[in-house]
């Protein structure tokens, strides 16, 4: 491999600096290898680029370029990279504890974090089982579903994420290919159309109905067509969708949903995978609307971004009255997992975490907007917290996708030094929770330049 090139520590370098086109030789050369080693379907989703190092909002590549970070690692890296207050309590956990199965042993950490969760979560939540990740999280809290219920089908929205297990896939919709091979082998789920107000397939809400359409969709026809209520078990939904691209519900949904569910005793599972921990300017995003699930999962952020965690907290009703399904794996809930979380936790309580994101959402509404009325081909901009996507269009009218203009301009911001996110249908660009304000701005400014560079 050819040597690698002096370098300045992180710290004393321009934030973006691109020295050669990435991938540059260096990149290029590890990618080539890798390629014959690895299974194939392992894409650099985000850059044809290598990892050096990462500090803050910065990642350095192997061949010098530093870029921008606004991924921060798929949304789970909240308060950015080698983080010391982080990063210490977890490795002077895995020095005192070294590795346990929480399942089997429990650890001194494993109830001060889950009084810490449940005394930050919404108020019905009573009680918390343990999971190694989000996927995780999900898989466990449809079993809990569907055991607490005693009924099969559970409802997901077009749009969602919710993992790549069997179970996780076949439940999410977010891209037929995620799910493509699986969807048989895994029965027992229903899509119906997420709230998203700018493609919504239904019109207003019906004269009355429940005041919103995709419920008065669910009730009018699925439930009186389709599927006997008494057979769902409830419903899992993202209370904003973060990987589908930043779909926001209307308060008028969520009442409406919240009714349905307590007409005929469904459970409402929020996925905030990636929605918690801070990411829409709540500590969890159901805050927004006041809505009290029965289960909430959990993962990425709770971690810090220093080590993988998740957890599925629920009501006494959803996880409280069987202790006959098991659940989770051996890693779950590892000592230095469990520290990484109450530092993380101590951290959103000791500075204004919130605050920022909240700074973040005005400079991106800002910014972002600014740029919708710049150039035709932006068919909507949508902001929740320091979730930002940008969707593109062939055609405002039609709303046609333009998803090859999309990719475009997720080259031309790498060219400039951004890395953002352009695997699905909107350019999404989520950065850690702490991102000043004028490195948005600064973002954002790429953005504009490379949608100019190629329209
Ligand atoms: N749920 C949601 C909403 C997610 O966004 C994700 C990951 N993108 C998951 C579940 C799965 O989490 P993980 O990949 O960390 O296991």
């Amino acid at each position: 491999m050819t040597s690698a090139p002096p370098r300045a520590p992180l710290e004393e370098r321009r934030i973006p600096d691109v020295v050669v086109p990435p991938p540059g030789p260096r990149s290029r050369e590890i990618l080539e290898r890798q390629e014959k080693l690895l299974y194939p379907g392992l894409s650099e989703e985000l850059a044809p680029l290598v990892v050096h190092r990462k500090l803050g909002y910065a990642v350095e590549d192997v061949d010098g370029n530093v870029f921008l970070d606004m991924a921060s690692a798929s949304a789970s890296v909240p308060l950015g990279a080698g983080r010391e207050d982080l990063l210490a309590p977890a490795i002077e956990a895995l020095r005192r504890y070294g590795n346990e199965d929480s399942h089997a042993l429990p650890s001194e950490l494993m109830l001060p974090l889950a009084e810490r969760l449940l005394s930050i979560a919404p108020r019905n939540l009573s009680r918390v089982d343990i999971a190694l990740n989000g996927t995780e999280a999900v898989e466990i809290a449809l079993k809990f579903m569907r055991r607490a219920t005693g009924r099969q089908i559970v409802i997901g929205f077009f749009g969602q994420y919710h993992g790549e297990s069997t179970t996780t896939a076949t439940l999410g919709a977010e891209r037929r290919d995620i799910s493509k091979g699986l969807r048989q082998l895994s029965p027992g789920f229903l899509h119906v159309p997420y709230p998203n107000a700018y493609r919504s397939p239904f019109g207003s809400p019906r004269p009355g109905g429940t005041g919103d359409a995709t419920v008065d969709y669910l009730r009018d026809q699925v439930l009186f067509h389709a599927v006997d209520p008494e057979e769902v078990a409830g419903v899992i939904i993202e209370p904003v969708v973060g990987s589908g691209g930043t779909l926001v519900p209307s308060e008028a949904f969520w009442r409406a949903l919240e009714e349905l569910c307590r007409e005929f005793g469904w459970l409402l599972c929020a996925d905030e995978v990636k929605s918690g921990f801070g990411r829409t300017g709540t500590m969890f995003a159901v805050e927004h609307w006041n809505v009290e699930p029965d289960l909430m999962c959990l993962g990425k952020a709770m971690g810090g971004g220093v080590m993988p965690i998740g957890a599925v907290l629920g009501s006494e009703r959803a996880i409280g009255g069987f202790d006959d399904v098991p659940t989770g794996s051996t890693w779950a809930w590892l000592p230095g997992s469990c520290a990484a979380a109450l530092a993380t936790l101590d951290a959103f309580e000791r500075d204004d975490v919130l605050g920022n994101v909240k700074a973040i959402e005005a400079a991106a509404v800002e910014g972002l907007g600014s740029l919708k009325e710049k150039y035709d081909v932006i068919g909507d901009i949508r902001v929740k917290g320091a979730y930002l996507s940008v969707e593109f269009v062939k055609d405002r009218e039609t709303k046609e996708r333009a998803p090859e203009l999309q990719d475009a301009v997720a080259r031309a911001c790498l060219e400039r030094g951004l890395i953002a996110d352009s695997s699905t249908t909107s350019y999404n660009i989520q950065p850690s929770l702490v991102t000043p304000v004028e490195v948005i701005r600064q973002a954002v400014e790429i953005v504009d330049d490379a949608i100019a560079s190629v329209v």
